[in-house]
């Protein structure tokens, strides 16, 4: 029983979205709020499954960003598993890129396929370090001492355990239980029947090897008790996770994308900060000529004429942001971008026409600005800072002020920048001589696991919804353009109420 009051009745209560974004004043999420509608569903009958670009559909519309502080194989295959996407940043070689795509698609669940491996000449010496830093008792022993060589021997703590200082010296191959002696299973078994060998070996570790007698995964019986279902998923046709890949638009990216569609990569973005130009229009088309199944998404668009231009070159998706990141100085000081509200209603308003999914990037400072970005009509959402502190993010946590941190930078910082010419792309142009930083670095607070914090995600977006009346998000979409979902600007002091105050000290938890 939807109820609309018509826009004409003197009872009118709140805005359609049309109204809120008429007055040419630019909108952030925070300027904004969303009136309830009616319920008659419950919060986890909430379908959120929608459209990343034309031919990928995601049940989560959750993406994360491509920064070197956010998204790795270890954040990509975690949002996958979650039912959104990670996107593999490009600060850094080609084929580390390449490589990182690579692992997300050879994803199997159980099986480790990027375990720390050491060659022959390793020393016990180099075994303690490994157990210290990284906390790994059953370490494989190859013939060059990565994956994919013939294995030579497993080394586990009890090989090592009782050795003395005199002992570090000596090469593991003296101490490691040799292959001759290993119970390994043949690449291609199932999870189930690879378990079944590990429990009946009682043994740690179970090397998964292929005809070649070369180490190919490993599982661990440490993770049989971990095992567990993630029926949102997000899988191509050969059940393989999703993974996404960001490439410059510049010349010697052409290769990049090469190496990335070998890799397995599912969806390309094209990452500049001002996505209507000719070097995105180019490689735009150039990609669409020589690589017709591969979806790629453009931008960063925040206008409409932006927007049709791409649209016009034949996107299948498109990002939209400029200047709303939270490690994002670009208004400040390139004087140009917009707010992210307003830009995010201003393109998928007319992308819509066209069958464009949005995806709103930058300034998700929590839950409930992705629930207001998907009544906007974004079809996903990408996040840097939100899932910059989570376990699976690349870095190491530290403490500051008795604070578990983890760093967290703009890909247009100068740190950034330092690091690879591919991302400089995003924000400098090759000649200049002064570079202008457009980002800064920072850090941002521990938040756990991915595999806790985007199900906190998800049901937060799911009682969003809810309030608004809306059972799904295409369903969301349709009661904002119809005028049925009603917004109301907030003044400042509607936004001070609208947080926590008046109290002396509080905790926020939030999940
Ligand atoms: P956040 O989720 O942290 O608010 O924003 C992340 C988004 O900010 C990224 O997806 C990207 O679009 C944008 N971004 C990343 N690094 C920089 C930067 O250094 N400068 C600017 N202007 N934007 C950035």
């Amino acid at each position: 029983m939807a109820h609309t009051v018509p826009e004409t009745s003197e009872f009118e209560d709140g805005m359609s979205a049309k109204q809120l974004f008429q007055s040419g004043q630019g909108i952030t999420y925070n300027d904004f709020i969303i009136l309830p509608g009616y319920i008659d569903f419950t919060p986890d009958k909430v379908d959120l499954t929608s459209s990343l670009t034309k031919k990928i559909t995601l049940k989560t519309p959750l993406v994360s960003s491509p920064m070197d502080t956010v998204t790795e194989s270890r954040m990509a295959i975690a949002m996958a598993l979650q039912g959104g996407i990670g996107i593999i940043h490009h600060n850094c070689s080609i084929e580390n890129q390449a490589n990182e795509v690579r692992k997300v698609k050879r994803f199997e669940q159980g099986f480790i396929i990027d375990p720390v491996v050491v060659g022959p000449n390793a020393l016990v010496r180099d075994i303690f370090e490994i157990k210290e830093n990284q906390g790994f008792s059953g370490i494989p022993v190859t013939e060059n001492g990565s994956m994919g060589s013939v294995m030579l021997g497993i080394v586990t703590h009890r090989d090592v355990d009782f050795l003395n200082s005199n002992s570090l010296s000596m090469p593991v191959t003296q101490v490691m239980t040799p292959r001759n002696r290993l119970v390994v299973a043949k690449a291609g078994c199932t999870l189930t029947e690879a378990n079944k060998i590990l429990q009946e070996s009682k043994k740690g570790k179970l090397p998964i090897v292929n005809d070649q007698d070369e180490l190919v995964s490993l599982i661990a019986r440490s993770d049989l008790k971990k095992s567990r279902e993630y029926p949102l998923a997000s899988k191509d046709n050969s059940q393989q996770l999703l993974v996404g890949a960001a490439v410059s638009t510049r010349d010697e990216d052409k290769e990049r994308v090469k190496a990335l569609v070998d890799a397995g990569v599912d969806v390309i973005i094209l990452d500049s900060s001002q996505g209507n130009s000719t070097f995105q229009l180019q490689m735009l088309k150039y990609l669409k000529f020589n690589f017709p199944g591969l979806q790629i998404i453009g931008g960063n668009v925040v206008t409409v004429a932006q927007a049709k231009n791409l649209i016009e070159a034949g996107v299948d998706g498109l990002r939209v942001g400029m200047g709303s990141g939270s490690i994002c100085i670009t208004q400040e000081v390139m004087a140009v971008g917009r707010s992210q509200g307003t830009a995010v209603y201003k393109v998928a308003n007319y992308a819509k026409e066209f069958g464009v999914p949005i995806v709103a990037d930058g300034g998700i400072s929590s839950v409930g600005f992705i629930t207001k970005a998907l009544a906007l009509g974004a079809s996903t959402v990408m996040m840097g800072s939100l899932l910059a502190g989570t376990s699976e993010a690349p870095g190491e946590y530290y403490f500051a002020d008795g604070v578990r941190l983890k760093k967290y930078r703009g890909m247009g910082s100068l740190n950034a920048m330092d690091v690879n010419k591919s991302s400089q792309a995003r924000y400098f142009s090759e000649s200049a001589r002064i570079k202008v930083a457009q980002g800064v670095s920072g850090s941002v607070i521990d938040k756990g696991t991915i595999h806790r914090f985007v199900p906190y995600l998800i049901t937060g977006i799911q009682q969003g919804c809810q309030d608004i009346g809306a059972c799904s998000l295409k369903k969301l979409r349709n009661m904002t353009y119809k005028g049925e979902t009603r917004f109301e600007k907030r003044t400042v002091s509607g936004q001070i109420e609208g947080g926590v105050h008046g109290l002396h000290s509080y905790e926020k938890r939030l999940f």
